[in-house]
C-alpha cells in the first residue's frame, strides 16, 4: 500500500504537534461534531470554563436528521437544522478545528487532524458509523462513491438529505426499492416512518410506483397494519430480506431468497461504528474473536476499557448490557451521553462532585397521516444493585399530534445549539 505523505510524517514523527508548549490549562478534545460531541462540548464549557474544548470535525456544519422524514415529501415540516461549527463555537467558547482525524496515538495523547498533531489530556470520541458496503461485496471505493450518489438512503451524514430529497421527488415511477439496515442501526423507527411518508406520497400525487420493503428486521408493530393495508397497493413488502450483494449494472440486489430488481432505490448497507474506532483499536471483540462491529466502553461511564483518559459515545458505541445489548442510537440518547461524559471529566477537573446519569431517549414518530397519529416511544434505565443495567421501553399512541415531535426537537435544540 502506498504511503502518504501524512502517514511518512507521521510515522517519522514530523508533524508539528500542537499544545505542548501550551500554558497550564488542560485540553480536551473531542472528536465528531454530531449530537454526542456537540453536547459534550458545549457543556464542558458551562461546567470547567477551566479547560480548552477544541471540537474536530470533517465537516463545515452540523446537519440535523431528527423530523426529516417528512421534510422529504413536503408534509408540514421545515428543512433539517443546519448550524456551521463556527458559529457555534464562537457562541458557546469552544475552538473548532475543520480536519480529519485520521489516527489517535493513546500513549503519546494526541490525534492527527488534517496536518497537525494534537494533544490532549481527555479525548472524547463521537464519530458516528460508517456504512458497510464490504458486506454487499462492493469493496472499490469508486464503486462505493457512486452508489452513495445514485441510491443513497441518507442515514449516514443529514448533509446527504438534500439530494435524496431532488432524488425523490425525480421519481415519475416505477419500482422504488428501500431496505431497511440489519439491526441495530440508527433510530430504529425513521424507516418505517419514511416508508409511511412515501407511500403516502406516491397516493396523493398519483405516482405510478411502487415501493419495495426489504426488511431483514421485524417490522416495527405501530406500523404493522398502516404498511401493510392502508397503503398496500402501494407497498410490497417483503420481509426476512436481508440483502447479500448488489449489482449496479443490472440494478438489483440478491437476498437469501431472491433477486429484487428496481428502478430507484433508497439504498442503506449495515451500519457499524465509524472508520476512526477501528483506526484507534478500539472495537469489542466477540467472544469467539470477531469484532463485533462497534465500540468497547463502559456502560455508564462510556470510558474506553484500554485508557482511562478515553471516552466513546454516541451512534458508535456498543454492548452495555446482556438483557438488551445496546443503547438505541438515538440523537437524544447521544446527547445524554455528552452531557454524562462532561459532569465526569468536570468532576476530574475541578473536584466538584456530580450525580450519575443514565441515557434516556424520547421518540415522537409519525405512525399514521391522514388522519395524522404518532406514537411515542420513551426508552429509560436503571441499574439493579448489583450494577446489572435494565432497560425500560414504552410505547403510546397520540391520536391528537398537537407539534409534541417539535417540541421534543426544540427542546433537544436548546440544550446545545441555541442560545
Ligand atoms: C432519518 C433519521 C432520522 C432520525 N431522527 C431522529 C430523531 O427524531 N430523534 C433522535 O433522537 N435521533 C434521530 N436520529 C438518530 C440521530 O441522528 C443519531 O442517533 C445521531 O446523529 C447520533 O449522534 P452521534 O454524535 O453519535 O453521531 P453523528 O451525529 O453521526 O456525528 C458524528 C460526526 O463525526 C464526524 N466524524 C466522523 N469521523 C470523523 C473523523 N475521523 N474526523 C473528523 N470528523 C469525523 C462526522 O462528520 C459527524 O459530523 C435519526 C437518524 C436518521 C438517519
Amino acid at each position: 500500500m502506498k504511503t502518504t505523505r501524512r502517514q511518512f510524517l507521521l510515522a517519522a514523527g514530523l508533524l508539528p504537534l500542537l499544545g505542548t508548549s501550551r500554558a497550564a490549562s488542560r485540553r480536551v478534545i473531542v472528536v465528531g461534531g454530531g449530537w454526542g460531541g456537540l453536547s459534550t462540548a458545549r457543556h464542558l464549557r458551562a461546567l470547567a470554563p477551566d479547560l480548552e474544548v477544541v471540537l474536530i470535525d470533517r465537516q463545515p456544519a452540523f446537519v440535523s436528521f431528527a423530523l426529516s422524514n417528512r421534510w422529504l415529501v413536503d408534509v408540514g415540516a421545515p428543512a433539517p437544522e443546519r448550524h456551521e461549527y463556527a458559529s457555534l463555537a464562537a457562541r458557546w467558547g469552544y475552538r473548532f478545528v475543520q480536519a480529519d482525524v485520521s489516527a489517535i496515538d493513546r500513549a503519546a495523547g494526541f490525534v492527527v487532524a488534517g496536518n497537525e498533531r494534537l494533544a490532549y489530556d481527555w479525548l472524547v470520541i463521537a464519530p458516528g458509523i460508517r456504512e458497510n458496503y464490504a458486506a454487499w461485496q462492493v469493496e472499490d471505493p469508486a464503486l462505493v462513491a457512486e452508489l452513495r450518489r445514485r441510491y443513497s438512503g441518507a442515514m449516514l451524514n443529514g448533509a446527504d438529505l438534500v439530494s435524496l430529497k431532488q432524488r425523490l421527488a425525480g421519481f415519475k415511477g416505477g419500482d422504488l426499492l428501500m431496505n431497511i439496515p440489519p439491526a441495530p442501526y440508527r433510530c430504529p423507527p425513521a424507516p418505517y416512518e419514511r416508508a409511511m411518508l412515501i407511500a403516502w406520497w406516491l397516493k396523493t400525487q398519483k405516482i405510478p410506483g411502487k415501493l419495495i420493503i426489504a426488511d431483514p428486521n421485524p417490522m416495527m408493530p405501530a406500523f404493522r397494519s398502516i404498511l401493510l393495508d392502508r397503503f398496500k397497493d402501494q407497498i410490497t413488502y417483503l420481509d426476512h430480506a436481508k440483502i447479500r450483494q448488489i449489482d449496479p449494472v443490472r440494478k438489483a440486489v440478491s437476498t437469501d431468497i431472491d433477486d429484487i430488481r428496481f428502478d430507484a432505490a433508497l439504498l442503506s448497507p449495515p451500519q457499524q461504528a465509524a472508520d476512526l474506532i477501528w483506526q484507534a483499536g478500539l472495537i469489542r471483540t466477540e467472544e469467539g474473536g470477531q469484532p463485533s462491529g462497534w465500540a468497547a466502553q463502559g456502560a455508564v461511564d462510556f470510558r474506553s476499557p484500554v485508557d482511562e483518559r478515553v471516552f466513546i459515545i454516541g451512534d458508535a458505541t456498543g454492548m452495555v448490557s446482556p438483557a438488551f445489548g445496546l443503547y438505541p442510537k438515538t440523537g437524544h440518547v447521544a446527547n445524554r451521553m455528552g452531557l454524562a461524559v462532561a459532569q465526569q471529566i468536570a468532576a476530574q477537573a475541578t473536584g466538584r462532585a456530580f450525580p450519575s446519569l443514565l441515557p434516556e431517549s424520547v421518540c415522537h414518530v409519525l405512525s399514521s397521516i391522514e388522519p395524522d397519529e404518532q406514537t411515542r416511544i420513551d426508552t429509560s434505565y436503571r441499574q439493579r444493585g448489583d450494577g446489572f443495567l435494565l432497560q425500560q421501553v414504552k410505547q403510546t399512541k397520540n391520536p391528537n399530534p398537537a407539534g409534541e415531535d417539535v417540541a421534543w426537537a426544540e427542546a433537544m435544540y436548546r440544550d446545545f445549539l441555541r442560545d
